[in-house]
């Protein structure tokens, strides 16, 4: 199979005051075409590190990363990348955010914005505001806008770590659904356990001091996945 992200011996170090600080050790990955992959590790061992320097936001690192069997060398819209926090631009409204700098006069730009926002279920909200909206609202206009342009990999680092239980569950299977209808490559950065096992097929365990890759752990169970943790099965009653 064709692979979409292929991280080969890549290491990272900041400088700081004292000299530096390396952050990840030789890291290779290798991560196939419609793959659903998550990275968990303890904090501060580089997880979001290495998303920044997949996403090309970070050129500063030895090694190699090729996306789509191109080498990275800056952000590009094969790429799309989503935060914690949600970081829509306040002054726009939802369509106009998800459209970033393309014009919804565009019919194609107009049908694929409208195609996105029934994607992850905001049909009725294209003319609201970032604060008319929920955490979990604002966080799925993010996700469409990381679509818009159909990106080869989806980057997405702790993206619902801020938003409360429930609706970080209703968050996860609205990725899901995204995941199984457009077949795209998924690298999400998370803290829980659970969220790995629901929604990837293989979890990459890092360590720290300096970042390595501790183990790479599949997750053989079909889709649709139950719930692992019991408070998420008394939300789902
Ligand atoms: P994680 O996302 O796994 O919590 P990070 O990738 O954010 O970890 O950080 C890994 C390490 O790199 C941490 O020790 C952090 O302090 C350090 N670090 C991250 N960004 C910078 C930076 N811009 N300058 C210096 N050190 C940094
Ligand atoms: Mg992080």
């Amino acid at each position: 199979m064709v692979s979409t992200l292929e991280i080969t011996q890549v290491s990272k170090s900041f400088k700081n005051n004292n000299g530096s600080v390396h952050v990840l050790d030789q890291l290779d990955l290798s991560v196939k075409d419609g793959e659903f992959v998550t990275i968990i590790g303890p904090s501060g061992c580089g997880k979001s590190t290495l998303l920044k320097l997949i996403a090309g936001l970070d050129l500063d690192f030895q090694g190699h990363i090729e996306v789509g069997s191109q080498e990275v060398h800056g952000p590009s819209k094969d790429r799309g990348f989503i935060f914690q926090e949600h970081r829509l631009f306040p002054w726009l409204t939802t369509e106009k955010n998800i459209a970033s700098n393309l014009s919804l006069k565009d019919p194609d730009v107009r049908q694929r914005v409208d195609d996105l926002i029934a994607l992850v279920n905001l049909k009725g909200f294209e003319k609201a505001y970032p604060r008319q909206l929920s955490g979990g609202m604002s966080q799925r206009v993010a996700i469409a806008r990381a679509l818009l342009r159909n990106p080869k990999i989806l980057l997405l680092d702790e993206p619902f770590g801020a938003l409360d239980a429930f609706t970080r569950s209703h968050l996860q299977e609205a990725l899901h659904h995204i995941w199984e209808s457009n077949k795209t490559t998924m690298v999400l950065v998370t803290h829980d356990i659970d969220e790995s096992v629901f929604l990837s097929s293989r979890v990459v365990v890092m360590d720290s001091k300096p970042g390595r890759i501790k183990a790479i752990v599949p997750i053989d169970i079909p889709y649709p996945r139950k719930r692992t943790s019991k408070s998420f099965q008394e939300f789902r009653t």
